[in-house]
Parts: structure tokens; sequence; C-alpha cells
């Protein structure tokens, strides 16, 4: 990949430019959209999207709410999401002691 500063060529898995000292990853894992394991209430879609662009959950979810509702095309946007947006990784979020009990 190319450093966003200096432009030259530097490693793809590269943290700081080689040449010129800029941080160019790092922040990728936070950017992701992804379905928050916690917190969620339907399927972490709404929870999702907030930590994507940084705003407040209840804020996102009026948003999809009215969507839902003056649209008129339902909840096929979510359910999409749903299915589109990749679920988080178990080891990054989960507090020890939050493991949900999935071997009934
Ligand atoms: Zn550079």
């Amino acid at each position: 990949m190319y450093c966003n500063y200096c432009g030259k060529v530097i490693q793809d898995d590269a943290a700081v430019c080689a040449y010129c000292g800029i941080r160019v990853g790092g922040s990728l894992a936070r950017t992701k959209l992804v379905r928050p394991r916690l917190g969620r209430k339907i399927a972490g879609v709404c929870l999702g999207f907030s930590e994507y662009f940084d705003v407040d959950v209840t804020l996102v979810r009026v948003v999809w709410l009215v969507t839902v509702i003056m649209s008129g095309i339902g909840i096929i946007p979510y359910i999409i999401a749903w299915i589109v947006m990749p679920e988080e990784p178990l080891l990054l979020s989960a507090p020890v002691g939050a493991r949900p009990a999935t071997n009934a």
C-alpha cells in the first residue's frame, strides 16, 4: 500500500510509514462495520452503525424507526444489514464472565 502522507510504497501490514513516520494503520479494526455482541436490542445493527459513525445509539434507533415507518418499505433494510454486517469477533470485546451461555 501507499503512505497517505508521503506517497511512498510501504509494507501492507505496516502501522507506521518507514519513510516519514506517520501512522498509517491501527484504526482499521475500530472503523469496521460490525454488529457488537453486547448491548444489542435485536441484531446489533443500530449499535454497529452508532459505533461506526460515532453517534448515540438511541439516535440511530430513532432514525431507523422513522425510516421504517415513513418510507413504507418496512424492515427490509434492517434485515439486509443484519445479513450483510458481520458479527463482532468474540475475542475482541467480550469481558470475562459476560460470555453468553450457548451450550444448551
Ligand atoms: Zn510516509
